[in-house]
């Protein structure tokens, strides 16, 4: 049969690796690190397991899909479950706020704590499925490079809703607008981070995003988020998928103007399509570097990174559930940090994720394991050192005031992930975690489109190109690359 070669075995390496298999390609996938997953992936220090990169998932039918493509009952191999409550806030006032995945019950949460009407929580995520409802089918689920996709109906019902889909406002102006307490207007403006943007630059139509969370749902895998890769792993070597680890991949192979292998270990690997999940940018410094460079794409601003601190804390916070925020007390500032002057705010609003909650196994008896992650900028070549050493210590003040704790002496084990770090281990330019920001209302079309324009089958997928990055993203790629391609037997 015909060959196809994948260049990383990130989420969407591996997806991609599952639909070519299921159009008849016989796939090989050459990964530089010594296990798959790349950003999804876990770590293990003593008794305490951790998600090592995402925490929040969405969209689960992304993944239950290519179950379904191989003929097999994703019930069987993948479980997960509904998030009652998708996260807790908690500021330094003392007020506290669960989001509750039922909408009556969160209307109701916020009126009584925040004294916010319930009417604009319904607004607010009637607008988010409106947007979602306009802009899905264009900008998730199609190739935004071919012709076809603009002629369309659904582009054209698009274009008569502009100014009502937020093109031509910001996040946090709508939210703005929207909100009477400006603790409702934070909790909505967080959604930008979810792709690693800015709030107050991000147009509104970033107001999609709380769309997947309450009104399709926050879900945790029963096994930890690492089992998405694990499951769909295995999935795709049940189908012959071949994948070779400490296998950094050297260069992609170009032949009069079409992509004819690769090279690994000074091996030629020849193959009639080539698919590069590895980080774009990054890609073509190194892998591609002889290629004609796509340079206004290449120069696009990256999204923000994260300083994580996988700690193993010997105490139960019983009012801590999976997601838990403790929000800085001036949001504006801290992005002002992040975006403006490459830095990180003294009062950060930190994450913390506790999948011990849900999997009491990820940590001793009595214990918890906290994934505890601030927004900071992608690497510009900060002294990070000291930049760490000042958050660490801002992280846990912030702590201790909120939680009313003393925190230093709880943490028995510690491991440090930061931008460098993150590009060290996945090949993400400038440590960024979600490919290109979405600071500006052109983002969407200038991503890199899942084909080469200039070499013949040359294929893209992940998170650094279209549609953007984030777990259903990614596996969006995929799905919209594999689709571009024949099958196997008519590629001979
Ligand atoms: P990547 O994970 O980027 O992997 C690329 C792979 O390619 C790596 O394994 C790398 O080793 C390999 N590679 C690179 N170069 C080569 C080469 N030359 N040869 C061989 N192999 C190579 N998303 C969410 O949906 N929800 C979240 O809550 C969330 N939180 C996040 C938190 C953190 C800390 C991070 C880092 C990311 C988070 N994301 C989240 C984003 C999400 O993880 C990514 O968008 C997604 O995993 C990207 O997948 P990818 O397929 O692009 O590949």
């Amino acid at each position: 049969p015909a060959k196809a070669v994948i260049v990383g075995s990130g989420i969407a390496g591996i997806a991609s690796s599952i639909r070519l298999a299921s159009k008849g390609y016989q796939v090989e996938v050459f990964e530089a690190n010594s296990y798959p997953g790349g950003k999804l992936s876990e770590i293990q220090l003593q008794a305490y397991r951790f998600d090592a990169g995402p925490s929040l998932f969405t969209l689960p039918e992304q993944v239950e899909e290519l179950f379904l493509l191989a003929g097999k009952d994703p019930k069987e191999y993948f479980e997960y479950q509904k998030l009652d409550v998708a996260c807790h806030y908690f500021w330094e006032d003392g007020k506290k706020v669960k989001a509750w995945s039922d909408l009556d019950r969160f209307a109701e949460e916020v009126e009584t704590r925040l004294g916010e009407s319930g009417a604009h929580v319904r607004q607010a995520l009637r607008r988010s499925a409106y947007i979602y409802d306009h802009l899905a089918p264009l900008f998730m689920h199609s190739s935004l490079h071919k012709l076809g996709t603009w002629t369309g109906p659904q582009a054209l019902k698009s274009y008569l809703r502009m100014g009502k889909l937020g093109i031509f406002s910001t996040m946090n102006k709508a939210n703005e607008e929207l909100f009477s307490s400006p603790k409702m207007v934070q909790l909505f403006n967080r959604y930008a981070t979810y792709n690693g943007s800015d709030p107050y630059q991000t147009p509104a139509t970033l107001n999609i995003i709380p769309h997947l969370e309450f009104n399709i749902g926050a879900f945790f895998p029963k096994k930890g988020m690492h089992d998405i890769t694990l499951s769909l792993f295995k999935l795709a070597q049940s189908m012959g998928v071949k994948f070779h680890f400490n296998s950094p991949v050297e260069e992609i192979l170009v032949e009069n103007g079409k992509s004819t292998g690769i090279r690994v270990n000074q091996q030629k690997i020849p193959a009639d399509l080539v698919v590069n999940n590895m980080d774009m940018v990054n890609a073509y410094k190194t892998i591609l570097k002889k290629q004609k460079q796509p340079k206004k794409l290449l120069e696009q601003p990256k999204s923000s990174s994260a300083l994580i601190f996988y700690w193993g804390i010997k105490k139960v916070f019983p009012q801590l559930d999976l997601h838990n925020i403790l929000f800085s007390e001036d949001y504006k500032r801290e992005f002002e940090h992040i975006f403006k002057l490459g830095s990180i705010y003294e009062d950060p609003t930190v994450y913390i994720n506790i999948t011990s909650v849900y999997k009491p196994d990820d940590a001793p008896p009595g214990c918890m394991n906290w994934f505890t992650m601030i927004n900071v900028p992608n690497n510009q070549g900060q002294d990070w050192d000291q930049l760490i050493a000042d958050a660490r210590k801002s992280i846990i003040q912030k702590i201790n005031r909120i939680l009313k704790t003393d925190l230093e002496p709880l943490i028995e084990v510690e491991e440090i992930l930061e931008p460098r770090t993150i590009e060290l281990k996945t090949s993400s330019a400038n440590g960024a975690l979600y490919g290109n920001s979405s600071n500006n209302r052109f983002a969407a079309f200038l991503r890199h489109a899942n084909y080469s324009s200039e070499i013949k089958n040359l294929y893209f997928c992940g998170g650094s190109v279209h549609p953007g990055g984030g777990i259903p993203l990614s596996l969006l790629s995929a799905k919209i690359m594999s689709e571009m391609i024949p099958t196997a037997d008519s590629k001979q």
